[in-house]
């Protein structure tokens, strides 16, 4: 059983160092007793996402996850097959998206974070951890519940072009918005503009002064901006809002990359022009996954929506493809094949 092994808690941004790739026997069988319950799993596609990079530190203070134990496999979310099973929910050949380990076969004990998939010829595999998994539903639950939107609003969206980004874009604007969106290259700018439907789209990299590029895009100002980034785009973006204007704080991935991560400077915007800001996890608003999942799929059989994937091969690159989500070399939603469905 190939495995991604997490060597010890980190500080700063992840380096592929701080994970290994090590081969250890396994029996292809799920143990088999009256209080087992457990099932073995062939994984298929991994899940890189920047939360995960919160788990590589000891002092993670989450409710709902605990750190990576060094030593043991990385986790995050997958699809897979099962193989062979001691629960009667679960069945050889039953297809299931949720957490699972960063190795060939998992054996699962916990159901809770797990749902099975209908195969649907017309909806690739993967999307079940990318535009119908957490991100997706990131996007969704976070415009929809956090932003308060209104057709015709003013909507900016940075880190755009990656896996909750690319949805939050599309869902404004199939909800009347206007949409800009960041992000760190041309050709990710170009996916915004021609591909993604974004109405307007600027490399970051290029600017000089990002306040005076949020003020070209949107010279009335923002009425909502969907944070991915936190940093100085939060600060610039404070600037450019309008009165009563929101900021759904869903992340703030450049922090990870700096030791010192340069202060905010423009929170008293928030009082000036009363702008609401609030930070959300998508695990608070699950009850609504079941409807989130009818609209994005009957969108997206309809032509409404389309994802952008940045397919990595082989488990042995997971670490790579993980540690380049920190410095954009990911093109969409980040995600290895690990097994052949
Ligand atoms: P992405 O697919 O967008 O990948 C990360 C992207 O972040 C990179 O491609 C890069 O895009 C950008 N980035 C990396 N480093 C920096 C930096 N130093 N400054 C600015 N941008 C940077 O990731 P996701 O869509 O999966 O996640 C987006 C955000 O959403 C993250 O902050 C994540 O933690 C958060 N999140 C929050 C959840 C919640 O429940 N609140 C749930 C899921 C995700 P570019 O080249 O454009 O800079």
């Amino acid at each position: 059983n190939k495995q991604v092994i997490f060597r010890g808690y980190i500080e700063g941004a992840p380096k592929e160092t701080d994970m290994e790739i090590k081969i250890s026997g396994i029996q292809l069988k799920a143990p088999k007793g009256s209080d087992s319950g457990a099932f073995l799993v062939k994984n298929l596609y991994l899940s890189c996402d920047p939360y995960m990079r919160g788990r590589m530190r000891s002092s993670f203070t989450s409710s709902y996850i605990p750190p990576f134990v060094p030593g043991q496999p990385v986790e995050g979310f997958g699809v897979s097959k099962v193989v062979d099973s001691d629960n009667p929910n679960f069945k050889p050949g039953d297809l299931v998206a949720g957490l699972t380990g960063w190795e060939e076969y998992s054996l699962i004990r916990k159901t809770e974070q797990l749902r099975k998939i209908q195969p649907d010829h017309h909806i690739p595999l993967s999307y079940h951890i990318g535009l119908l998994g957490m991100p997706g539903f990131t996007a969704y639950a976070g415009f929809h519940e956090v932003c308060s939107p209104k057709s015709g609003e003013y909507v900016f969206v940075s880190a755009a072009s990656g896996a909750v980004g690319q949805l939050v874009g599309q869902l404004a604007k199939l909800h009347g918005c206007y949409v800009v969106g960041s992000a760190g290259s041309s050709q990710k700018v170009d996916l915004l503009k021609n591909k993604l439907g974004f109405d307007e789209a600027f490399n970051y990299n290029d600017e000089t002064d990002l306040v005076a590029a949020l003020k070209r895009c949107f010279p009335q100002g923002i009425d909502i901006y969907f944070d991915n980034v936190g940093g100085e785009m939060l600060d610039a973006a404070l600037l450019n809002m309008r009165d009563h204007g929101r900021i759904a704080v869903c992340g703030m991935v450049s922090l990870h990359s700096y030791h010192d991560p340069q202060g905010i400077h423009n929170l008293f915007t928030l009082v000036t022009k009363r702008i609401t800001m609030k930070g959300f996890l998508q695990s608070d608003y699950l009850h609504l996954y079941p409807r989130f999942l009818d609209y994005v799929i009957s969108n997206y059989k309809q032509g409404k929506i389309v994802y952008v994937e940045d397919m990595n091969e082989g488990l042995e690159n997971a670490p790579a493809a993980f540690v380049g989500l920190f410095s954009g070399k990911n093109v969409g939603k980040q995600v290895v094949r690990v097994a052949c469905e």
